[in-house]
């Protein structure tokens, strides 16, 4: 029998960061990963000789006294991660209707730059600009502060679509732009009048102030969270899938697909909610708690190429590109058929960069479930020829629209990876591959919400289900989890003091 303080399930960036602190503090933990390799999103993988990353792409808040550089201070991730930051003039290229618009970092310098390009709109985007400050300055813990401060609430409940539009008032002219704020919608699954604004206004804040790729990829968070779990004297297992948790004398069993039992007086779910919730014996969750928790929608999928390409054919992009076919980016996540890809999101990974040219681009796109539902009971490598062919289909469908801005890209490649809803499915166990999880909607905020503890005594979620996905949301997660255990002010004090 295996006996541990805490037992956390799934190895994600949310898990192995309470990992982490649980272990600093003393803890005996370990951590149970279903794969061979540890991250969750956070893995890259390699092929013909590039690295890709999987979830992480990039990442925001990264100078000094900004949200994610004073968090990760305490973790040993700010000094350690081998970082480069985006062009500072264009993090994020949005094409819209065949025009690019650029997102410069910086909030001065972003509005400057948006304003040149949208002239007459100088008074919408610092009315913009005003509210996600203000937005975020409203919750106290992407600030570093211990207030009981989270008062503002009149865009709680809002929806990002409906708070800028009458932000941006009447004028015409504001409404092309209104589309282009929206246009890296990507990172947060965007639904017209369903993404909360709040949750748009932390990612966009986040990435404004400074956005950053990860020049070993992200795969480099993993190793370095790994390495301080391990050197606190923290255990993390590969390969131990939970299959089930029970109760046991006021503390919880869990057993792995290998049937090898361990114990501990708490849990942590970092894995999607709905797959913890259906670990647990059907006696220890209520039933209410269950059917809310089973009810709740899910972000919808991707579909990915990674390919690599031969020396010297495509430029190294200090730049994401976010290209848009429709007029309204706020209809794309749900494009299928015929009228799919409606958009897609490509860079190229630090790693790649060779000069002035990439060995390596990454394509993203969104992709429902719906469209690999027929192969949804087989498994990775054996999912048959049919779904060979609708993958090499759906590249070449989303490979032609990439060709209208770099015309040739197909007779570059050299090695070319497809991911689908999936790949996703079973590589990080999200219900239906879904990216970011549940989906938070602004007009049912609190019913979309997951917090870290539950009825269940000693049981807590963490992970991107939590507070928010991304890098910081996931991250103030892990904080909030361990606080249940620790106390906040105990817990924020020993972050504030590594910063
Ligand atoms: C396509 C994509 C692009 C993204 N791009 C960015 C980006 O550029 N910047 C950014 O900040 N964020 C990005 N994100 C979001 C970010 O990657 C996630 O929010 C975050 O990494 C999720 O972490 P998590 O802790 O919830 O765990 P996950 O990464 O979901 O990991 C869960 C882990 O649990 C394991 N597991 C599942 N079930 C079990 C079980 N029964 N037993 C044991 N282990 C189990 C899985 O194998 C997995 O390792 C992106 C996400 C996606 C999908």
């Amino acid at each position: 029998m295996n006996r541990y303080d805490v037992i956390i399930i799934g190895s994600g960036l949310g898990s192995l960061l309470c990992g982490y602190i649980l272990s600093k503090e003393g803890f005996k933990i370990c951590i149970l990963e279903k794969q061979a390799i540890p991250g969750g999103c956070l893995q890259s993988f390699s092929r013909g000789g590039n690295s890709f990353d999987t979830g992480i792409h990039y990442i925001g808040s990264m100078l000094p006294g900004q949200t994610l550089h004073s968090y990760w201070k305490y973790f040993g991730l700010s000094d350690a991660l081998d970082l480069e930051r985006m062009n500072e003039d264009c993090f994020d290229l949005v094409t819209l209707e065949g025009r690019d618009y650029k997102f410069a970092q910086g909030f001065d310098r972003f509005t400057a730059s948006l304003a040149g390009q949208f002239p007459g709109s100088g008074e919408f985007l610092d009315r913009y600009v005003k509210a996600l400050k203000e937005t975020v300055s409203a919750f106290p813990l992407y600030n570093l502060e211990l207030t009981d401060k989270m008062t503002k609430t009149t865009w709680m409940g809002t929806n990002a679509w409906d708070f800028m539009s009458e932000m941006a008032g009447p004028d015409p002219g504001n409404q092309k732009l209104l589309q282009v704020l929206s246009g890296n919608n990507f990172l947060y699954a965007g639904r017209k009048q369903t993404t909360p604004w709040h949750q748009y206004a932390l990612i966009n804040h986040s990435f404004i102030s400074s956005s950053w790729r990860l020049r070993q990829g992200s795969t480099q968070i993993t190793e370095l969270l790994v390495a301080g779990i391990i050197a606190n004297g923290g255990t993390l297992l590969t390969r131990n899938e939970v299959r089930k948790i029970s109760s046991l004398k006021n503390k919880f069993q869990v057993e792995t697909a290998a049937h090898e039992n361990f114990v501990a007086g708490r849990v942590i779910a970092g894995i999607h909610p709905q797959r913890a919730i259906s670990l647990l014996e059907p006696e220890m969750v209520k039933k209410s708690f269950r059917s809310r928790i089973v009810s709740m929608e899910n972000t919808v999928s991707s579909f990915g190429l990674y390919l690599g390409l031969k020396p010297v054919s495509f430029p190294y992009l200090d730049h994401n590109l976010y290209y848009h076919c429709s007029h309204d980016v706020w209809t794309d996540s749900e494009k299928k058929a015929e009228d799919w890809p409606g958009m897609y999101f490509l860079y190229t990974p630090a790693a790649a960069r060779q000069g002035e040219h990439s060995s390596a681009v990454c394509i993203l796109s969104y992709m429902e479930f719906d469209e690999v539902k027929k192969w949804k009971n087989t498994s990775t490598g054996r999912r048959g020829r049919d779904y060979k062919a609708f993958k090499e289909e759906k590249a070449l469908k989303l490979l032609e629209l990439v060709e209208r801005k770099f015309p040739g890209l197909r007779s570059y490649i050299e090695t070319m990876e497809i991911s689908t809803p999936l790949t996703w499915r079973d590589y990080t166990g999200a219900p239906e591959g879904s990216m970011y999880g549940i989906r938070k909607e602004s007009g049912n905020y609190l019913r979309t919400m997951i917090l870290p503890h539950t009825k269940i005594q000693g049981f807590y979620f963490t992970g991107q289900n939590l507070n928010m996905h991304g890098a910081p949301g996931v991250t103030i997660g892990a904080v909030m989890t361990c606080a249940e255990i620790l106390g906040l002010e105990y817990l924020f004090n020993k972050i504030r003091d590594a910063g």
